[in-house]
């Protein structure tokens, strides 16, 4: 073996024998084989030696005087730091071994002599092994039992997050919208036991006002991951209805695609927003007609001629009142219609003459802001309110207008959809009984993550929108409340830079 010196020894063994001869033979036999021997002659600094360095083996001899192998191997046994090591005992020639004692004690084998070399280096070599394969069994062990310790507490730590939420919490398979586990939030808020909600669909339990809007809702979570703040209406067990913001994350459970829930009940706050806002709102109306009043009078010159400044300043008055009255106005519609108040006074009407008459009514702003305003009306019967409908399209008009840069162009028309040539549309009735009227610009566009949004009242893209293009942020939410009370539906698609598209599927009169 000329390079075995040059290799890190194959183990460390400690042999522990009073008769010198022994030692010599078995460390000269072993270091020839590569191992690292250490030798003692006494029992007692054998295991002083065992304790301070633990070797990987010991060749312990039975008989010797002071204190005889048995005893040591006890001592072995008794220390942590020691018991693990395997322990072979030696007998010299003419020694009695107690072998049943040798194992009784600890030792797990025994070399008798005269030693035949391959004998005892196989015996070695085999204990050896099985003190590496324990080591390592034990070590693997260790990692299993720290594994499921740490399992266990993250376990512990989510479960204990999970059920005391305040925020109804809920999982639910996506396939399907099937509840595997919802939190006691949850059951507070949708009043249901715990096994009346597990293992049953939103569908079956009636949760969703608006099944139309679930099946949306999947579809946009299976296309992004996670949804945030998405507002629902959700019917309780007793079929109280209350307003939750949702946020959706879409996790994978023991490969079951699943979704995670996260309500926020905001019912109260809208109902106290409301509350606040239609309050304010009426306040706001009577005095607001009075300043219009004596504005109008002091424009009027009934109280004598104003200077060039004093026309300029009753000028911005006069647009800033009418622009306060017009929000009011319109937080006050809004209102109305959102609490049922309005009602549609839906008749047989035109959609040509409905297109036109919008066109006609914009023409001035068009020309003023130098757009062009193109109309494709089509000859077909609706079922609606034309009141209504003209403030549906000469709103999304005066945004299409609003947004556009001189030169542009705005293009109004109406189609009947052709939904088996239109995949992209699944989600929208499946039927020619509706009229798809179409509000074009090339104006500045809008961003992804606003096109549902800006639906919602006060929702604006830029802050400044207000302020610079004069709006309220309200004349979209007013537009998807008019075009829901016709059973119809109102989306946008948009590229930035390039410009919009709102689209507005209405019913037919012959569907009515
Ligand atoms: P506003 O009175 O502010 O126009 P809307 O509810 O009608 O209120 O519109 C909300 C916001 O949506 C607008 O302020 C604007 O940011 C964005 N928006 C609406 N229409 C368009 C459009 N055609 N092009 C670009 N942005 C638009």
């Amino acid at each position: 073996m000329p390079n075995q010196s040059l290799q890190s020894p194959k183990a460390d063994i400690l042999v522990i024998d009073d008769t010198p001869e022994n030692l010599n033979l078995l460390s000269a036999m072993l270091t020839e084989q590569g191992y690292k021997v250490r030798s003692v002659t006494k029992g007692s600094t054998g295991l002083r030696g065992a304790n301070a360095a633990p070797p990987d083996l010991i060749l312990l001899d039975v008989n010797m005087p002071e204190m005889n192998g048995y005893v040591v191997c006890q001592h072995l046994k008794a220390n942590d730091r020691t018991r693990e090591i395997p322990v072979i005992f030696i007998s010299a020639l003419g020694d009695v071994l107690d072998k049943v004692k040798a194992f009784a004690v600890g030792g797990v084998d025994y070399i008798t002599k005269p030693f035949h070399l391959e004998e005892v280096l196989a015996r070695i070599d085999n204990h050896l092994t099985i003190r590496k394969l324990q080591k390592q069994l034990q070590a693997q062990n260790e990692r299993l039992q720290q594994e499921i310790h740490d399992r266990a507490k993250a376990e512990e730590k989510f479960t204990k997050a999970f059920r005391s939420s305040p925020n109804p919490i809920a999982i639910a398979t996506v396939t399907e919208a099937r509840f595997i586990d919802v939190n006691p939030s949850f059951l507070r808020m949708s009043g249901y036991l715990l096994d009346e909600v597990v293992g049953h669909t939103i569908t079956e339990l009636d949760l969703g006002k608006d099944v139309g809007a679930i099946a949306k809702t999947i579809q946009l979570l299976l296309d992004t991951g996670s949804l945030h703040n998405q507002e629902f209406e959700f019917s309780t067990k007793f079929g109280e209805v209350k307003t939750i913001l949702l946020s959706i994350e879409l996790i994978d459970l023991s490969g079951v695609q699943c979704a995670l829930l996260i309500a926020n009940d905001i019912t109260e706050r809208k109902r106290l927003e409301n509350e606040f806002i239609s309050l304010v709102s009426h306040e706001l109306r009577t005095p607001l007609t009075s300043t219009m009043g004596a504005l109008d009078l002091l424009g009027a010159g009934q109280l004598g001629n104003l200077t060039p400044q004093g026309q300029k300043f009753l000028s911005i008055a006069t647009t800033n009142t009418e622009r306060l009255i017009r929000l009011v106005n319109d937080i006050l519609d809004l209102e109305r219609m959102k609490s049922g108040k309005i009602f549609m006074r839906k008749v047989n009407c035109n959609a040509a003459e409905l297109l036109i008459t919008a066109t006609e009514a914009m023409q001035a702003m068009a020309e003023k802001s130098q757009v062009k305003l193109i109309v494709n009306p089509l000859d077909i019967q609706l079922w609606a309110d034309p009141d209504r409908l003209l403030q549906t399209l000469t709103n999304l008009l005066s945004n299409a207008i609003k947004f556009s840069a001189p030169g542009d162009t705005v293009r109004i028309g109406a189609t009947l959809p052709d939904y088996e040539s239109d995949k992209s549309k699944e989600n929208e009735p499946a039927t020619t009984d509706y009229l798809l009227i179409t509000i074009q610009d090339e104006g500045r566009g809008i961003p992804e993550d606003k096109l549902q949004l800006i639906f919602e009242r006060f929702q604006q893209v830029d802050a400044s929108d207000s302020r610079n293009k004069g709006g309220t942020g309200l004349g979209l939410a007013i537009c998807r409340n008019i075009v829901q009370q016709h059973d119809g539906k109102i989306w946008v698609q948009s590229i930035l830079g390039e410009g919009s598209t709102f689209y507005v599927l209405l019913p037919l009169a012959s569907f009515k």
